[in-house]
C-alpha cells in the first residue's frame, strides 16, 4: 500500500526545486520555426528523464535531419504499461505585445508561472515526471511500466509521430495512454476527457490573374478575393451552422448515456470561456447544455486565416491576383480526413468553384475511449482522491492530439489526467500554470499509476 500522505509531503518539499526546473525548460523558445531551441528542449527532456532513472532513447527518422526527435523514456516493470504522450514544442508566442512579461523569460506572479509552454505542455510534462519521481521516492519501485513519448511537432500537427513510431512499433504497445494534460474547473472539480478530436487542415487558393492589376478595370476583371469569399460563404448557413455537403455522413451518433452525461456537466466553464476571451455570446445563441453538447459532439469547420491583396501601411488600388484561406475541421469518430477533404472538393465543384484549389496541410483522426472503460475508472479514482470532488467526464477534449497515431493500431484506451484550467491561456498570450496545480497534477499522476496497476 503506497503511503500517499508521505508522497504528498515529498511533492510539497520538492516543489520549489521542481519550479526551477520548469523555468529552465520554459526558457527554450521551442516553436516550430526554431530548430535549435527544439533540439535544446529535446536534449533537456532526455537528460531529465535520465535523472529520473528512465532508459532513454532518442528516436529519429533516417534521412530526415529536420524532423524533431521523439524522446522516449521507459521506467518501471510490471505486467502493465502506460504511455504518457507529451510534447516539448510550443505554440508560437505572437502577438508578443499582448504579453505582460516576455514569453521565454518565465516569471512567477501570484503563485503562477507565466511563460509560453508553462501549461501546454512543459508544465504538464514536468507534472508527469514529478508524479513518477514522487512515487519512486515514496514506494521504492513503480507498480507498472511507464513510457514517456515526448514529441516535438505536436503544435504543428504531429506529422511525424506516426512514422517515428513505425520505426519502433513496440513503443505503441501499452494497456493505456494518458493524453498530454488534463483539466480542473473553477471550483477545482476534476475534468476527464476520454479522447481527442481529429483534424483536417487545408489551404484554399484562388488565382484569377497572372499578377495584380489596376483596380480601375475591376468591372471586367475577376477578383480572386471575391471568388474565395463567395466559395467560403457556401460552407456556412445564415445561422452559422456548417453547410458543407456530406460533412456529417460518417459521424458516429453519440449514445443516449453519453449525451445525458454531457448535458449534466456544469456550465460554469462556458461562462469562463466566454469571459476569458471576451466573446459577446455563443454562435446560434447556444447556451447551457446545448453549448456543452455542441462542443462535445459536433465536428467544426473554421476559417483560421484569410488574406489577399496588399495589407501593409497605406493603400494600393489593385484587383488581387491571388487569395488564400486556411481552414481547419475538427473531426469526431468515425470521420476520416480524406473523406472530408473529398467532400469539400465535391461541394465546391458542384457550385462552380472548381477554380478553388485545395492544398492539404495535415490531418489526424479522432480517438475516443468509452467513458465506462476501466482505465477511465482508474483516472477518476486518482483524480477524486486528490481533489475530493466527483470527477466530470466528457467523451473528448475539444482539441486534437496525436492519440490516433499512438493508440489506434493496438487499440489502446486513452484518457486525460491533470490540472490545467481555462484561464491557463494555453495557446494565447500570458500562458500560465498555477504551481499549486502542478503539484496537484503530480499527485494525481502518482495515484493513477497505483489505480491502473491494480485494475482487474
Ligand atoms: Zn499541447
Amino acid at each position: 500500500m503506497t503511503d500517499f500522505a508521505a508522497l504528498d509531503r515529498y511533492v510539497q518539499d520538492r516543489l520549489p526545486t521542481w519550479t526551477d526546473e520548469l523555468i529552465e525548460l520554459c526558457r527554450f523558445p521551442s516553436e516550430a520555426t526554431n530548430p535549435e531551441a527544439l533540439l535544446g528542449a529535446a536534449g533537456w527532456t532526455a537528460e531529465r528523464l535520465r535523472r529520473l532513472g528512465a532508459r532513454v532513447e532518442i528516436v529519429t527518422l533516417p534521412d530526415s535531419a529536420d524532423v524533431p526527435p521523439l524522446v522516449v523514456g521507459e521506467i518501471g516493470e510490471g505486467p502493465r504499461t502506460v504511455n504518457l504522450v507529451q510534447h516539448y514544442d510550443v505554440q508560437p508566442a505572437h502577438p508578443l505585445e499582448l504579453w505582460e512579461s516576455p514569453p521565454y523569460e518565465p516569471v512567477i506572479r501570484e503563485g503562477r508561472l507565466y511563460a509560453r509552454g508553462a501549461t501546454d505542455n512543459k508544465g504538464e510534462l514536468m507534472a508527469r515526471i514529478w508524479g513518477v519521481e514522487a512515487y519512486l521516492a515514496t514506494a521504492g519501485a513503480l507498480p507498472c511500466r511507464v513510457r514517456f513519448l515526448v514529441e516535438g511537432e505536436e503544435e504543428s500537427g504531429s506529422k511525424n509521430i506516426g512514422p517515428l513510431l513505425d520505426t519502433r512499433r513496440e513503443l505503441r504497445r501499452a494497456d493505456a495512454a494518458l493524453i498530454e494534460g488534463g483539466g480542473i474547473d473553477p471550483t477545482d472539480r476534476p475534468f476527464l476527457d476520454c479522447g481527442v478530436r481529429g483534424i483536417l487542415m487545408v489551404e484554399l487558393l484562388v488565382r484569377t490573374l497572372r499578377s495584380d492589376v489596376h483596380s480601375s478595370v475591376a468591372s471586367v476583371i475577376e477578383n480572386s478575393a471575391a471568388r474565395l469569399v463567395a466559395a467560403l460563404a457556401t460552407l456556412r448557413d445564415t445561422r452559422g451552422a456548417v453547410a458543407l455537403d456530406g460533412f456529417l455522413d460518417d459521424v458516429r451518433e453519440p449514445g443516449e448515456a453519453d449525451r445525458a452525461h454531457v448535458r449534466a456537466l456544469p456550465t460554469d466553464d462556458l461562462d469562463e470561456l466566454r469571459s476569458a476571451y471576451g466573446a459577446a455570446h455563443f454562435l446560434m445563441g447556444r447556451q447551457g447544455a446545448d453549448a456543452l453538447e455542441a462542443i462535445a459532439f459536433e465536428p467544426t469547420a473554421n476559417i483560421q486565416a484569410i488574406w489577399a491583396g496588399y495589407t501593409g501601411p497605406g493603400t494600393k488600388n489593385v484587383v488581387p491576383a491571388e487569395a488564400r484561406a486556411r481552414l481547419d475541421f475538427r473531426l469526431v469518430p468515425d470521420q476520416s480526413p480524406e473523406r472530408v477533404e473529398a467532400a469539400l472538393r465535391a461541394h465546391l465543384d458542384r457550385r462552380g468553384f472548381d477554380d478553388v484549389q485545395i492544398q492539404h496541410i495535415d490531418s489526424t483522426r479522432a480517438w475516443w475511449t468509452s467513458m465506462e472503460h476501466p482505465v477511465v475508472r482508474a483516472a477518476r479514482a486518482a483524480s477524486e482522491a486528490v481533489l475530493r470532488q466527483q470527477a466530470m467526464i466528457s467523451p473528448s477534449m475539444p482539441g486534437s492530439a496525436p492519440m490516433w497515431e499512438v493508440c489506434s493500431r493496438d487499440d489502446v484506451p486513452n484518457v486525460s489526467l491533470g490540472a490545467g484550467r481555462t484561464d491557463c491561456m494555453a495557446h494565447a498570450p500570458n500562458e500560465n500554470y498555477r504551481l499549486s496545480d502542478a503539484a496537484i497534477a503530480a499527485r494525481i499522476t502518482a495515484r493513477f499509476l497505483d489505480e491502473f496497476a491494480a485494475l482487474d
